[in-house]
Protein backbone atom coordinates (compact mmCIF):
# COMPACT_ATOMS: atom_id res chain seq x y z
CA UNK A 1 0.00 0.00 0.00
CA UNK A 2 1.20 3.81 -0.51
CA UNK A 3 2.13 5.64 2.44
CA UNK A 4 1.89 9.12 2.27
CA UNK A 5 5.18 10.63 2.92
CA UNK A 6 4.00 12.84 5.47
CA UNK A 7 2.82 12.38 9.05
CA UNK A 8 1.23 15.53 10.88
CA UNK A 9 0.93 16.20 14.36
CA UNK A 10 -1.18 13.77 15.81
CA UNK A 11 -5.00 14.68 16.31
CA UNK A 12 -7.60 13.13 17.39
CA UNK A 13 -10.61 13.11 15.06
CA UNK A 14 -14.25 12.14 14.76
CA UNK A 15 -15.95 11.60 11.51
CA UNK A 16 -19.64 11.62 11.48
CA UNK A 17 -20.97 9.18 9.06
CA UNK A 18 -19.59 5.79 7.86
CA UNK A 19 -20.91 5.79 4.62
CA UNK A 20 -18.57 5.67 1.76
CA UNK A 21 -17.10 8.93 2.63
CA UNK A 22 -16.57 8.63 5.82
CA UNK A 23 -15.31 5.33 5.35
CA UNK A 24 -12.17 6.92 2.81
CA UNK A 25 -11.75 9.70 5.07
CA UNK A 26 -11.35 7.60 8.12
CA UNK A 27 -8.49 5.66 5.70
CA UNK A 28 -6.80 9.43 4.74
CA UNK A 29 -6.20 10.13 7.87
CA UNK A 30 -5.19 7.03 9.51
CA UNK A 31 -2.39 7.31 6.90
CA UNK A 32 -1.81 10.98 8.21
CA UNK A 33 -0.51 9.44 11.90
CA UNK A 34 -3.96 10.88 13.36
CA UNK A 35 -6.51 9.36 15.86
CA UNK A 36 -9.85 8.62 14.15
CA UNK A 37 -13.28 7.69 15.42
CA UNK A 38 -15.85 7.33 13.43
CA UNK A 39 -19.43 7.46 14.54
CA UNK A 40 -23.17 6.46 12.62
CA UNK A 41 -26.40 6.40 13.68
CA UNK A 42 -26.76 3.05 11.89
CA UNK A 43 -26.11 -0.44 13.04
CA UNK A 44 -22.58 -2.08 11.56
CA UNK A 45 -23.79 -2.77 7.73
CA UNK A 46 -21.83 -5.79 7.92
CA UNK A 47 -23.94 -7.64 10.54
CA UNK A 48 -26.71 -6.82 8.74
CA UNK A 49 -28.69 -9.47 6.76
CA UNK A 50 -28.95 -8.86 2.84
CA UNK A 51 -32.14 -7.46 2.14
CA UNK A 52 -32.23 -8.72 -1.51
CA UNK A 53 -32.34 -5.42 -2.74
CA UNK A 54 -29.15 -4.55 -4.04
CA UNK A 55 -28.48 -0.78 -5.15
CA UNK A 56 -25.76 -0.08 -7.22
CA UNK A 57 -23.77 2.91 -7.88
CA UNK A 58 -21.18 4.06 -10.52
CA UNK A 59 -17.36 4.83 -9.58
CA UNK A 60 -15.15 7.02 -12.69
CA UNK A 61 -12.05 8.03 -12.92
CA UNK A 62 -11.81 10.82 -10.02
CA UNK A 63 -13.42 7.75 -7.54
CA UNK A 64 -10.61 5.45 -8.46
CA UNK A 65 -8.25 8.19 -8.61
CA UNK A 66 -8.64 8.79 -5.04
CA UNK A 67 -8.72 5.24 -3.92
CA UNK A 68 -5.80 4.41 -5.68
CA UNK A 69 -3.83 7.69 -3.63
CA UNK A 70 -4.20 4.92 -0.93
CA UNK A 71 -3.96 2.02 -2.27
CA UNK A 72 -7.40 -0.11 -2.35
CA UNK A 73 -8.22 0.59 -6.56
CA UNK A 74 -7.03 -3.03 -7.05
CA UNK A 75 -8.98 -4.63 -4.36
CA UNK A 76 -12.25 -2.03 -5.18
CA UNK A 77 -11.86 -3.58 -8.75
CA UNK A 78 -12.08 -6.87 -8.09
CA UNK A 79 -16.07 -6.04 -6.43
CA UNK A 80 -16.57 -3.58 -9.40
CA UNK A 81 -17.91 -4.21 -13.79
CA UNK A 82 -16.45 -2.46 -16.08
CA UNK A 83 -19.14 -1.28 -18.45
CA UNK A 84 -17.19 0.17 -21.93
CA UNK A 85 -21.00 1.01 -23.53
CA UNK A 86 -24.36 2.27 -23.10
CA UNK A 87 -26.75 -0.09 -24.69
CA UNK A 88 -29.75 1.78 -26.09
CA UNK A 89 -33.35 0.47 -25.53
CA UNK A 90 -35.43 2.53 -28.04
CA UNK A 91 -38.88 1.37 -28.80
CA UNK A 92 -39.56 0.11 -32.39
CA UNK A 93 -35.75 -0.46 -33.10
CA UNK A 94 -33.13 -3.51 -32.18
CA UNK A 95 -31.03 -2.17 -29.13
CA UNK A 96 -27.53 -0.83 -30.24
CA UNK A 97 -24.50 -0.11 -28.33
CA UNK A 98 -22.37 3.81 -27.47
CA UNK A 99 -19.12 2.89 -26.67
CA UNK A 100 -17.55 5.29 -23.91
CA UNK A 101 -14.99 6.52 -25.96
CA UNK A 102 -11.16 5.17 -26.53
CA UNK A 103 -10.41 2.21 -25.95
CA UNK A 104 -10.57 0.67 -22.44
CA UNK A 105 -12.17 3.76 -21.05
CA UNK A 106 -15.43 2.27 -19.00
CA UNK A 107 -17.50 3.09 -15.81
CA UNK A 108 -17.73 0.31 -13.08
CA UNK A 109 -20.46 -0.77 -11.61
CA UNK A 110 -20.47 -1.41 -8.12
CA UNK A 111 -22.97 -2.61 -5.02
CA UNK A 112 -23.12 0.02 -3.05
CA UNK A 113 -23.72 -2.36 0.47
CA UNK A 114 -20.60 -4.36 -1.12
CA UNK A 115 -18.03 -1.45 -1.52
CA UNK A 116 -19.45 0.25 2.00
CA UNK A 117 -18.86 -2.65 4.02
CA UNK A 118 -15.37 -3.50 2.32
CA UNK A 119 -14.30 0.21 3.01
CA UNK A 120 -15.35 0.21 6.33
CA UNK A 121 -13.37 -3.46 6.59
CA UNK A 122 -10.19 -1.46 5.23
CA UNK A 123 -10.19 1.51 7.47
CA UNK A 124 -10.94 -0.83 10.57
CA UNK A 125 -7.74 -2.42 9.21
CA UNK A 126 -5.59 0.79 9.09
CA UNK A 127 -6.59 1.64 12.86
CA UNK A 128 -9.99 3.77 12.39
CA UNK A 129 -11.93 3.10 15.59
CA UNK A 130 -16.12 2.38 14.75
CA UNK A 131 -19.10 3.45 17.07
CA UNK A 132 -22.36 2.45 15.79
CA UNK A 133 -25.66 2.98 16.35
CA UNK A 134 -24.33 5.99 17.96
CA UNK A 135 -26.72 9.00 16.39
CA UNK A 136 -24.69 12.24 16.70
CA UNK A 137 -27.29 14.88 17.61
CA UNK A 138 -25.58 18.12 17.91
CA UNK A 139 -22.12 19.53 18.34
CA UNK A 140 -20.42 22.33 20.04
CA UNK A 141 -18.95 23.74 17.13
CA UNK A 142 -15.92 25.97 18.43
CA UNK A 143 -14.53 23.44 21.01
CA UNK A 144 -15.36 20.11 18.55
CA UNK A 145 -17.48 18.91 21.14
CA UNK A 146 -20.07 16.13 19.83
CA UNK A 147 -23.25 14.51 21.75
CA UNK A 148 -25.16 11.34 21.17
CA UNK A 149 -27.68 9.54 22.39
CA UNK A 150 -30.53 7.18 21.58
CA UNK A 151 -33.03 9.87 21.28
CA UNK A 152 -32.77 13.83 21.26
CA UNK A 153 -34.94 14.21 24.60
CA UNK A 154 -32.86 11.46 26.21
CA UNK A 155 -29.34 11.03 28.15
CA UNK A 156 -26.40 12.17 25.54
CA UNK A 157 -22.63 11.18 25.67
CA UNK A 158 -20.53 13.76 25.52
CA UNK A 159 -17.31 13.17 23.53
CA UNK A 160 -14.38 16.02 23.20
CA UNK A 161 -12.44 15.60 19.77
CA UNK A 162 -9.73 18.58 17.87
CA UNK A 163 -11.59 18.23 14.87
CA UNK A 164 -15.00 17.13 13.10
CA UNK A 165 -15.40 16.07 10.15
CA UNK A 166 -19.66 15.73 8.83
CA UNK A 167 -20.04 13.24 6.34
CA UNK A 168 -23.56 12.72 7.53
CA UNK A 169 -24.88 12.52 3.83
CA UNK A 170 -27.18 15.41 2.18
CA UNK A 171 -29.03 15.89 5.82
CA UNK A 172 -26.20 16.73 7.80
CA UNK A 173 -26.86 17.37 11.77
CA UNK A 174 -23.42 18.52 11.74
CA UNK A 175 -24.44 20.96 8.68
CA UNK A 176 -27.55 21.70 10.31
CA UNK A 177 -25.45 23.43 13.61
CA UNK A 178 -23.66 25.08 11.20
CA UNK A 179 -26.94 26.43 9.15
CA UNK A 180 -27.74 28.15 12.41
CA UNK A 181 -24.87 30.36 12.27
CA UNK A 182 -24.86 34.01 10.96
CA UNK A 183 -23.71 34.41 7.18
CA UNK A 184 -24.47 30.51 6.22
CA UNK A 185 -25.87 30.06 3.03
CA UNK A 186 -28.11 27.21 2.32
CA UNK A 187 -30.04 25.74 -0.72
CA UNK A 188 -32.14 22.85 -1.20
CA UNK A 189 -34.07 21.95 -4.31
CA UNK A 190 -35.85 19.05 -4.70
CA UNK A 191 -36.62 18.23 -8.57
CA UNK A 192 -40.46 16.61 -9.40
CA UNK A 193 -39.22 13.72 -10.71
CA UNK A 194 -38.84 10.61 -8.15
CA UNK A 195 -37.23 7.51 -8.55
CA UNK A 196 -38.12 3.69 -7.49
CA UNK A 197 -35.44 0.42 -7.74
CA UNK A 198 -36.44 -2.58 -9.48
CA UNK A 199 -33.78 -5.70 -9.64
CA UNK A 200 -33.92 -8.02 -12.78
CA UNK A 201 -32.90 -11.48 -11.33
CA UNK A 202 -30.05 -13.73 -12.83
CA UNK A 203 -30.74 -16.54 -15.08
CA UNK A 204 -30.44 -19.79 -13.31
CA UNK A 205 -27.21 -20.61 -13.53
CA UNK A 206 -25.66 -17.65 -12.63
CA UNK A 207 -25.24 -15.41 -16.05
CA UNK A 208 -26.49 -12.13 -16.61
CA UNK A 209 -29.56 -11.58 -18.60
CA UNK A 210 -28.36 -8.60 -20.43
CA UNK A 211 -24.81 -7.52 -21.72
CA UNK A 212 -23.15 -7.48 -18.57
CA UNK A 213 -20.59 -4.58 -19.50
CA UNK A 214 -23.02 -2.29 -20.76
CA UNK A 215 -24.81 0.29 -18.75
CA UNK A 216 -28.53 -0.09 -19.99
CA UNK A 217 -31.02 2.95 -20.90
CA UNK A 218 -34.48 2.99 -21.92
CA UNK A 219 -34.93 6.63 -22.40
CA UNK A 220 -38.74 7.37 -22.91
CA UNK A 221 -38.78 11.10 -22.80
CA UNK A 222 -40.13 12.49 -19.56
CA UNK A 223 -39.40 9.19 -17.63
CA UNK A 224 -36.47 6.40 -18.17
CA UNK A 225 -35.42 3.45 -17.17
CA UNK A 226 -31.26 2.39 -16.28
CA UNK A 227 -29.63 -0.61 -15.63
CA UNK A 228 -26.01 -1.51 -13.96
CA UNK A 229 -25.25 -5.07 -13.52
CA UNK A 230 -24.59 -6.57 -10.18
CA UNK A 231 -21.53 -9.18 -9.28
CA UNK A 232 -24.14 -12.02 -8.76
CA UNK A 233 -25.96 -11.83 -11.87
CA UNK A 234 -28.62 -9.48 -11.03
CA UNK A 235 -29.09 -6.26 -12.29
CA UNK A 236 -30.45 -3.34 -10.64
CA UNK A 237 -32.77 -1.05 -12.72
CA UNK A 238 -33.81 2.54 -11.84
CA UNK A 239 -36.50 4.00 -12.94
CA UNK A 240 -37.08 7.54 -12.97
CA UNK A 241 -40.45 9.03 -13.23
CA UNK A 242 -42.05 12.46 -12.45
CA UNK A 243 -44.09 12.11 -9.28
CA UNK A 244 -47.40 13.81 -10.41
CA UNK A 245 -48.49 13.76 -14.32
CA UNK A 246 -50.07 11.75 -16.93
CA UNK A 247 -47.37 9.22 -16.44
CA UNK A 248 -46.33 9.56 -13.41
CA UNK A 249 -45.98 7.39 -10.33
CA UNK A 250 -48.93 9.16 -8.37
CA UNK A 251 -50.92 7.80 -11.42
CA UNK A 252 -49.69 4.08 -11.17
CA UNK A 253 -51.64 2.73 -8.11
CA UNK A 254 -52.69 -0.95 -9.76
CA UNK A 255 -51.17 -4.38 -10.58
CA UNK A 256 -52.98 -3.33 -13.36
CA UNK A 257 -51.87 -0.13 -14.63
CA UNK A 258 -48.39 -1.23 -13.58
CA UNK A 259 -48.58 -4.00 -15.93
CA UNK A 260 -49.80 -1.58 -18.62
CA UNK A 261 -47.36 1.02 -18.06
CA UNK A 262 -44.34 -2.01 -18.57
CA UNK A 263 -46.23 -3.66 -21.70
CA UNK A 264 -46.50 -0.16 -23.36
CA UNK A 265 -43.34 1.64 -22.67
CA UNK A 266 -40.62 -1.18 -21.63
CA UNK A 267 -41.91 -4.35 -22.78
CA UNK A 268 -38.53 -6.15 -22.95
CA UNK A 269 -37.55 -5.68 -19.31
CA UNK A 270 -41.62 -6.62 -18.44
CA UNK A 271 -40.24 -10.57 -19.78
CA UNK A 272 -37.10 -10.28 -17.61
CA UNK A 273 -38.28 -8.71 -13.85
CA UNK A 274 -40.07 -12.04 -12.62
CA UNK A 275 -41.45 -10.07 -9.46
CA UNK A 276 -41.58 -6.54 -11.26
CA UNK A 277 -45.54 -5.80 -9.78
CA UNK A 278 -44.43 -7.24 -6.39
CA UNK A 279 -41.16 -4.59 -6.42
CA UNK A 280 -43.10 -2.08 -7.92
CA UNK A 281 -45.02 -1.65 -5.20
CA UNK A 282 -42.67 -3.02 -2.53
CA UNK A 283 -39.54 -0.55 -2.74
CA UNK A 284 -39.96 2.83 -1.78
CA UNK A 285 -40.48 5.83 -4.50
CA UNK A 286 -37.74 8.44 -3.63
CA UNK A 287 -36.52 12.24 -4.30
CA UNK A 288 -33.99 13.62 -5.54
CA UNK A 289 -32.70 16.98 -4.12
CA UNK A 290 -29.82 19.86 -5.02
CA UNK A 291 -27.89 20.94 -1.62
CA UNK A 292 -25.69 23.95 -1.57
CA UNK A 293 -24.18 25.59 1.33
CA UNK A 294 -21.51 27.53 2.22
CA UNK A 295 -19.18 28.02 4.46
CA UNK A 296 -17.72 24.27 4.83
CA UNK A 297 -15.87 24.68 7.61
CA UNK A 298 -15.94 26.28 11.07
CA UNK A 299 -12.68 27.76 12.39
CA UNK A 300 -10.20 24.78 12.37
CA UNK A 301 -12.32 22.45 14.04
CA UNK A 302 -15.08 21.32 11.96
CA UNK A 303 -15.54 20.69 7.92
CA UNK A 304 -17.73 18.82 5.65
CA UNK A 305 -16.86 16.95 3.37
CA UNK A 306 -19.16 14.78 0.66
CA UNK A 307 -23.20 14.83 0.02
CA UNK A 308 -23.24 16.86 3.87
CA UNK A 309 -21.71 20.07 1.87
CA UNK A 310 -22.70 19.05 -1.97
CA UNK A 311 -25.99 16.84 -3.21
CA UNK A 312 -26.28 16.65 -6.28
CA UNK A 313 -29.12 14.44 -8.70
CA UNK A 314 -27.36 11.94 -9.80
CA UNK A 315 -27.62 11.69 -13.40
CA UNK A 316 -23.92 12.07 -14.24
CA UNK A 317 -23.27 9.59 -11.31
CA UNK A 318 -21.12 11.72 -10.12
CA UNK A 319 -22.24 11.98 -5.98
CA UNK A 320 -19.77 9.49 -4.68
CA UNK A 321 -17.06 10.21 -7.04
CA UNK A 322 -17.09 14.14 -5.94
CA UNK A 323 -17.30 12.77 -2.35
CA UNK A 324 -13.73 10.87 -2.91
CA UNK A 325 -12.53 13.16 -5.32
CA UNK A 326 -13.07 16.20 -2.26
CA UNK A 327 -10.88 13.81 -0.30
CA UNK A 328 -8.13 13.37 -2.56
CA UNK A 329 -7.89 17.26 -2.75
CA UNK A 330 -7.90 17.70 0.63
CA UNK A 331 -4.90 15.65 1.36
CA UNK A 332 -3.41 16.99 -1.42
CA UNK A 333 -3.59 20.47 0.96
CA UNK A 334 -2.26 18.99 4.05
CA UNK A 335 0.39 18.00 2.37
CA UNK A 336 1.40 21.78 1.13
CA UNK A 337 0.09 23.31 4.69
CA UNK A 338 1.76 20.54 7.12
CA UNK A 339 -0.04 21.33 10.86
CA UNK A 340 -1.62 24.95 9.44
CA UNK A 341 -5.30 23.33 10.43
CA UNK A 342 -7.01 26.33 9.37
CA UNK A 343 -5.13 27.13 6.25
CA UNK A 344 -6.14 23.56 5.07
CA UNK A 345 -9.93 24.38 5.77
CA UNK A 346 -9.83 27.78 3.81
CA UNK A 347 -8.03 26.48 0.75
CA UNK A 348 -9.87 23.31 0.91
CA UNK A 349 -13.19 25.19 1.05
CA UNK A 350 -12.17 27.83 -1.50
CA UNK A 351 -10.82 25.68 -3.83
CA UNK A 352 -13.75 22.90 -3.64
CA UNK A 353 -16.78 24.91 -3.50
CA UNK A 354 -16.56 25.90 -7.35
CA UNK A 355 -16.21 22.15 -8.33
CA UNK A 356 -19.22 20.98 -6.39
CA UNK A 357 -21.48 24.27 -8.26
CA UNK A 358 -20.44 22.88 -11.17
CA UNK A 359 -20.72 19.15 -10.66
CA UNK A 360 -24.42 20.32 -9.35
CA UNK A 361 -25.16 22.43 -12.77
CA UNK A 362 -23.92 19.77 -15.07
CA UNK A 363 -26.03 17.24 -13.12
CA UNK A 364 -28.96 19.36 -13.65
CA UNK A 365 -28.62 19.82 -17.03
CA UNK A 366 -28.34 16.70 -17.41
CA UNK A 367 -31.60 15.63 -16.20
CA UNK A 368 -33.57 18.48 -18.23
CA UNK A 369 -31.81 17.01 -21.36
CA UNK A 370 -32.34 13.39 -20.62
CA UNK A 371 -36.09 14.72 -19.31
CA UNK A 372 -37.11 17.48 -21.85
CA UNK A 373 -35.06 17.71 -24.81
CA UNK A 374 -34.18 13.63 -26.06
CA UNK A 375 -37.48 13.93 -28.29
CA UNK A 376 -36.45 17.32 -29.55
CA UNK A 377 -35.03 16.78 -33.21
CA UNK A 378 -33.10 20.29 -33.07
CA UNK A 379 -31.48 18.70 -30.41
CA UNK A 380 -30.73 15.48 -31.58
CA UNK A 381 -29.68 16.90 -35.06
CA UNK A 382 -27.05 19.06 -32.83
CA UNK A 383 -25.55 16.12 -31.00
CA UNK A 384 -25.03 14.01 -34.00
CA UNK A 385 -22.69 17.11 -35.43
CA UNK A 386 -20.96 17.42 -31.90
CA UNK A 387 -20.54 13.48 -31.94
CA UNK A 388 -19.53 13.33 -35.76
CA UNK A 389 -17.01 16.06 -35.55
CA UNK A 390 -15.81 15.04 -31.94
CA UNK A 391 -14.70 11.43 -33.30
CA UNK A 392 -12.97 13.50 -36.66
CA UNK A 393 -11.07 16.03 -34.25
CA UNK A 394 -10.68 14.00 -30.95
CA UNK A 395 -8.59 16.04 -29.55
CA UNK A 396 -10.12 19.39 -30.56
CA UNK A 397 -13.72 18.46 -29.13
CA UNK A 398 -13.89 16.26 -26.08
CA UNK A 399 -17.49 16.15 -25.26
CA UNK A 400 -18.87 17.33 -21.77
CA UNK A 401 -19.28 13.48 -20.40
CA UNK A 402 -15.58 12.53 -20.81
CA UNK A 403 -14.25 15.34 -19.37
CA UNK A 404 -16.61 14.87 -15.81
CA UNK A 405 -16.46 10.81 -16.89
CA UNK A 406 -13.03 10.08 -17.47
CA UNK A 407 -10.51 12.97 -16.33
CA UNK A 408 -9.57 14.38 -13.36
CA UNK A 409 -9.59 18.32 -14.57
CA UNK A 410 -11.53 20.27 -12.38
CA UNK A 411 -15.76 20.19 -12.91
CA UNK A 412 -16.22 24.22 -13.22
CA UNK A 413 -13.10 23.34 -16.21
CA UNK A 414 -15.70 20.79 -17.67
CA UNK A 415 -18.70 23.28 -17.24
CA UNK A 416 -16.91 25.92 -18.85
CA UNK A 417 -15.87 24.40 -21.82
CA UNK A 418 -19.30 22.65 -22.01
CA UNK A 419 -20.57 25.81 -22.21
CA UNK A 420 -18.36 27.38 -24.91
CA UNK A 421 -19.10 24.32 -27.32
CA UNK A 422 -22.52 25.04 -26.70
CA UNK A 423 -22.04 28.71 -27.99
CA UNK A 424 -20.23 27.50 -30.79
CA UNK A 425 -23.10 24.94 -32.12
CA UNK A 426 -25.38 27.75 -31.36
CA UNK A 427 -23.91 29.38 -34.24
CA UNK A 428 -23.72 25.93 -36.17
CA UNK A 429 -27.23 25.31 -35.93
CA UNK A 430 -27.83 28.42 -37.34
CA UNK A 431 -26.40 27.71 -40.68
CA UNK A 432 -28.91 27.30 -43.94
CA UNK A 433 -29.59 23.48 -44.65
CA UNK A 434 -27.90 22.24 -41.84
CA UNK A 435 -30.42 19.56 -41.65
CA UNK A 436 -29.15 18.34 -44.70
CA UNK A 437 -25.53 19.26 -44.41
CA UNK A 438 -24.90 18.27 -41.51
CA UNK A 439 -21.55 16.38 -42.10
CA UNK A 440 -20.56 18.56 -44.73
CA UNK A 441 -16.87 19.72 -44.77
CA UNK A 442 -18.93 23.24 -44.74
CA UNK A 443 -19.86 22.31 -41.25
CA UNK A 444 -16.76 21.29 -40.37
CA UNK A 445 -14.70 24.59 -41.40
CA UNK A 446 -17.34 26.44 -39.60
CA UNK A 447 -16.72 24.59 -36.05
CA UNK A 448 -12.66 24.58 -36.31
CA UNK A 449 -13.38 28.73 -37.22
CA UNK A 450 -15.00 29.27 -34.08
CA UNK A 451 -12.70 27.03 -31.43
C1 LIG B 1 -30.44 7.16 -7.08
C2 LIG B 1 -29.02 7.57 -6.83
C3 LIG B 1 -28.03 7.11 -7.67
C4 LIG B 1 -26.69 7.49 -7.47
N1 LIG B 1 -25.76 7.04 -8.34
C5 LIG B 1 -24.47 7.44 -8.18
C6 LIG B 1 -23.47 6.99 -9.10
O1 LIG B 1 -23.75 6.23 -10.04
N2 LIG B 1 -22.18 7.43 -8.92
C7 LIG B 1 -21.84 8.28 -7.90
O2 LIG B 1 -20.68 8.66 -7.80
N3 LIG B 1 -22.78 8.71 -7.01
C8 LIG B 1 -24.07 8.31 -7.12
N4 LIG B 1 -25.01 8.73 -6.23
C9 LIG B 1 -24.61 9.64 -5.13
C10 LIG B 1 -24.01 8.89 -3.94
O3 LIG B 1 -24.92 7.93 -3.49
C11 LIG B 1 -23.70 9.88 -2.82
O4 LIG B 1 -23.02 10.99 -3.32
C12 LIG B 1 -22.84 9.22 -1.73
O5 LIG B 1 -23.50 8.10 -1.19
C13 LIG B 1 -22.52 10.22 -0.64
O6 LIG B 1 -21.77 9.58 0.36
P1 LIG B 1 -21.66 10.22 1.80
O7 LIG B 1 -20.80 9.27 2.57
O8 LIG B 1 -21.28 11.66 1.70
O9 LIG B 1 -23.14 10.22 2.40
P2 LIG B 1 -24.09 8.98 2.73
O10 LIG B 1 -23.86 7.85 1.83
O11 LIG B 1 -25.47 9.56 2.81
O12 LIG B 1 -23.64 8.52 4.21
C14 LIG B 1 -23.95 9.29 5.34
C15 LIG B 1 -23.75 8.42 6.58
O13 LIG B 1 -23.93 9.25 7.74
C16 LIG B 1 -24.74 8.59 8.68
N5 LIG B 1 -25.42 9.61 9.50
C17 LIG B 1 -26.32 10.54 9.05
N6 LIG B 1 -26.70 11.33 10.06
C18 LIG B 1 -26.02 10.90 11.17
C19 LIG B 1 -25.99 11.33 12.51
N7 LIG B 1 -26.74 12.36 12.94
N8 LIG B 1 -25.19 10.68 13.38
C20 LIG B 1 -24.43 9.63 12.97
N9 LIG B 1 -24.42 9.19 11.69
C21 LIG B 1 -25.21 9.81 10.81
C22 LIG B 1 -25.68 7.74 7.82
O14 LIG B 1 -26.21 6.66 8.57
C23 LIG B 1 -24.76 7.29 6.70
O15 LIG B 1 -24.09 6.10 7.01
C24 LIG B 1 -26.36 8.36 -6.39
C25 LIG B 1 -27.36 8.82 -5.55
C26 LIG B 1 -28.69 8.44 -5.73
C27 LIG B 1 -29.73 8.96 -4.82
Amino acid sequence: MNTMNIEQNTKNIAIIGSGLVGSLLAIYLKRLGHSVTVFDRRPDIRNIEFSGRSINLAMSNRGWLALREVGIEEEIKKIAIPLDKRAMHIIGKPQYYQYYGKSGEAIWSISRGVLNRRMIDLAEKSGATFRFEEKVWDIDLPKAKIYTGESEKGHWEEYQFDMVFGCDGAFSRVRHKMQRRSRFDYSQDFIDVGYKELTIPANEDGTHKLDKNSFHIWPRGKFMLIAMPNLDGSFTCTLFMPFEGEVSFENITSKEAAKHFFNTYFPNVMQVIEDLLEDFFKNPTSAMVTMKCYPWTYWDKVALVGDSAHAVVPFYGQGMNAGFEDIFKLNEIIKKNKDDWEAIFKEYQQTRKPNADAIAELSYRNFIEMSSKTADPIFLLQKKIEKHFAAKYPDKWIPAYSRVTFSARPYSEALAIGDAQEKIMQEVMKMPNIAEEWDSRVVEEKILSLL
